[in-house]
């Protein structure tokens, strides 16, 4: 360069902060200044990546400028620093080696879904990968599902055992190709197989396993196959035969099943579609989205029975790709799994659905992490979670207030997520399920060990739940044998407090949370709640009328008890749905309803959920929590309906009493009213009186937000109308958008108290 090229050129160091390693970034830099005739170099190093530019100002300007804006697909850049240097007049552009040391390397990214190149491989007959299941890139596959520790180099993945061939191995070491440093990259020469096995482990000769396995499919045979996250079970969705007999054999009787269809036109073809469900359906998350069944769409009735929505995912990896594509039709691909057990994910544990499935398509890729769909629906035009872990997980989510030391959310006891958190940021993580056993405890201390060396964060306090029998709060008592400083944190203070951090604020707030049951202070179950407060601290400002438990857990599972237990302290008469119900079990659960022998008393809104459905007959029994509820709500009729009376009592304490509200509805099933017109008509008093609550609560506070949240806020019906209640009366609404409403967000807000409240001691 000459003396005068020298004083029209600029050079500038560059730092980029965010996810940018391992998805990509440095190829694309790299590309990035060949087009604009930038000399440099680029790197990773512990915080992110880093960049020294040179060249006329101009081009200089737009490289930094392009660097976040046209950033890979799997990139999620935070922030570009740019600071003048010194010109040095080199030339040439380089890739740098690695610098190791220090702490954090690259953050492991979440799975994606197959990219639009690797699909277009996957279909190409003269491709080398033409219908290759395990095909990825930089941009797409296998990443958090496959990790075994840091740093996420190949080593350090279940690929390890896979040496690549030499034609993989010049891809990934050519900063041009598309699979420079994709650490799972693979091809059918060097990479992992599917077979396919009978029972008992047989293998089924076919020169293509995948094509044998959807043969099974449109057969009607009910398959296991491995996925990326952990085993499912499939079977044609259109066929009542299969879908019974898998329900049957997994015995789950009255769950939905999720379903995988080929695109967005086969779903279409099933369920009704708007904008933010196709978006969402196309997501490189892919998570289930709950949409309205279409009339006439070609799915057994066995697949969702008594709700108005299916269960729908698009393909996420090329196995699914090419089973939803072979078969041509809906399949069922449901967690492999028996009734309420962890789904089955190490090759051990296939013994464990040996007797569900009628064949087995399995690879050899082993699966580093138990990791389940994630399912998803759209309220009010975006998204709501009601599960977040595979595509999601390990991504982290911001904290209003920095961590003053490294904190552990151990969760609750149900949808249980554990939450890892230093500084700003929080890890929630994978979904773990309901901690009632010792399998499901293990998957706690397993996921939160992995967490902690993923991230090098070494928690020196556990935020746990206040409720002394959770399997989760025993977990925090371990970890404090270890050396951690326990933090308890009221349930629906973490609900309230959950909500407003991943919205990026820290309260005051009025918090209407309303859920299943969670540990109250006062020595009654909570779940029917008015809060007021923030991060940092709360007040209980109001609550539903409570009533008794009968039987305490057994209620949950028996909704008519919570019916006894209201119709006992109203002396109301008896509706025709308990007609079957025999005297002698009728009269113990109203005496034990009026004695509380064993019969805590709660204020829970799902109980009252629970009792208005089983008033009205929609069922007496339940299989899994809140099946009354949903089934309830999923009879309301759409034109809605007048609210019936729901008096409160504004007193120093606000007390909603559903009384009047459940003798209006007896009289109304006395009257032969249909009950979807009384589903549409609770509903409507259930939003009126929460939304009236607020409105007081909030005047008295002085504050204008208010948080809806708890697990019967995935109820989506009541989170309408209460939220649309709420705007009208000139007040901000917040719900959860990032986490789930129910007790998939108590970790991260178990996390958000404790920081607020360490920060501010
Ligand atoms: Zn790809
Ligand atoms: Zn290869």
């Amino acid at each position: 360069m000459t003396d005068q090229a020298q004083d029209t050129a600029r050079r500038v160091s560059v730092r980029v902060d965010g996810t940018v390693q391992g998805v990509g970034y440095r190829p694309f830099v790299y590309r990035l200044a060949a087009e604009l005739g930038i000399a440099g170099w680029v790197l990773n190093d512990e915080r992110g990546v880093l960049v020294e530019a040179e060249g006329p100002p101009d081009a200089v300007a737009a490289f930094a400028e392009r660097l976040s804006s046209e950033a890979p697909p799997l990139a999620d850049v935070t922030a570009v620093t740019v600071e003048d240097v010194p010109v040095t007049g080199e030339a040439g552009f380089r890739i740098v080696a690695s610098v190791r040391g220090g702490a954090a390397t690259a953050p492991v990214t979440p799975d994606s879904a197959t990219c639009d190149e690797c699909l277009a491989e996957l279909d190409d007959p003269a491709d080398r990968r033409h219908r290759y299941p395990f095909l990825n890139c930089t941009n797409c596959g296998p990443r958090f599902t496959i990790v075994r520790g840091i740093p996420y180099d190949r080593p350090m993945t279940t690929m390890a055992g896979f040496q690549m061939c030499d034609a993989c191995q010049a891809e990934y070491d050519d900063p041009l190709d598309r699979r420079f440093h994709a650490q799972p990259n693979a091809c059918p020469v060097c990479g992992p197989k599917v077979r396919l096995l009978e029972r008992g482990g047989a293998r089924v000769e076919a020169d293509d396993g995948v094509r044998a396995a959807a043969d099974d499919l449109l057969a009607g045979k009910i398959l296991a196959v491995k996925g990326l996250g952990g085993y499912h079970l499939a079977c044609r969705a259109d066929s009542e035969e299969a879908v019974a007999a898998l329900r049957s054999r997994k015995r789950r009787e009255g769950r939905p099943f999720a379903l995988l269809v080929a695109d967005v036109d086969a779903a279409r073809e099933l369920v009704e579609l708007g904008p933010e469900e196709e978006a969402l359906l196309q997501s490189r998350e892919r998570p289930i989205v709950l949409a309205t069944r279409k009339a006439g769409a070609a799915v057994a009735a066995a697949v969702a029975p008594g709700v108005p929505e299916l269960g729908i995912m698009l393909p996420y990896t090329p196995l699914h790709h090419l089973l939803a594509n072979d078969t041509g039709v809906p399949l069922v691909l449901t967690s492999g799994n028996v009734s309420d057990e962890p789904i089955a994910f190490l090759d051990e544990e296939l013994a464990r659905i040996e007797t569900i499935a009628d064949r087995f398509l399995v690879h050899d890729r082993p699966i580093a992490t138990r990791t389940d769909d994630s399912v998803a629906r759209i309220v009010r035009g975006v998204p709501l979670m009601l599960r977040r872990s595979r595509g999601y997980v390990p991504a982290s989510v911001e904290l209003p207030i920095a961590c003053p030391v490294a904190l552990l959310g151990a969760g609750a006891e149900q949808k249980n997520a554990f939450c890892l958190a230093s500084g700003t940021r929080a890890w929630p993580s994978h979904h773990i399920g309901d901690i009632k056993n010792y399998e499901t405890l293990q998957s706690l201390r397993d996921g939160v060990a992995h967490f902690e060396a993923l991230f090098e964060v070494t928690p020196e306090v556990v935020a746990h739940d206040l409720h002394p029998d959770y399997l989760s709060t025993r977990y925090a008592l371990e970890r404090e044998e270890g050396g951690l400083v326990l933090h308890g944190v009221q349930h629906h203070h973490a609900h309230l407090a959950a909500t407003l951090a991943e919205h990026g604020e820290t309260g005051p707030a009025v918090g209407a949370i309303y859920d299943g049951t969670g540990f109250g202070p006062d020595g009654t179950i909570w779940g029917g709640e008015l809060l007021v407060g923030g991060l940092a601290g709360y007040e209980r400002v109001g609550r539903l009328v409570t009533a008794k438990m009968p039987g305490g857990e057994r209620a949950i599972a028996e909704p008519w008890r919570m019916a006894c237990s209201w119709l006992t302290q109203m002396r109301a008469p008896l509706p025709p749905a308990f007609a079957d119900i025999a005297q002698p079990r009728w009269n113990m659960v109203a005496s034990m309803s009026m004695t509380g022998m064993g019969s805590p008393a709660t204020s829970s809104a799902g109980r009252l959920f629970d009792a208005v459905a089983a008033i009205c007959g929609v069922r007496l029994e339940v299989t899994y929590e809140g099946q009354a509820a949903i089934e309830f709500e999923a009879l309301a009729d759409p034109a809605g309906g007048e609210p019936y009376t729901f008096p409160m009592e504004a007193k120093e304490m606000i007390v909603l009493n559903p009384r009047p509200t459940l003798m209006a509805i007896l009289a109304d099933i006395k009257a032969g009213v249909p009950v979807e017109t009384i589903s549409a008509r609770f509903h409507q008093t259930m939003a009126g009186a929460t939304s009236e609550a607020c409105v007081i609560a909030a005047e008295r506070a002085g504050v204008d937000v208010v948080v809806l949240s708890g697990g019967v806020f995935q109820n989506k019906l009541l989170l309408r109308l209460t939220a649309d209640a709420l705007e009208d009366a000139g007040l901000r609404v917040l719900s959860p958008r990032l986490l789930p409403p129910n007790d998939g967000q108590i970790a991260y807000g178990q996390v958000a108290v404790a920081a607020a409240q360490l920060a501010g001691a």
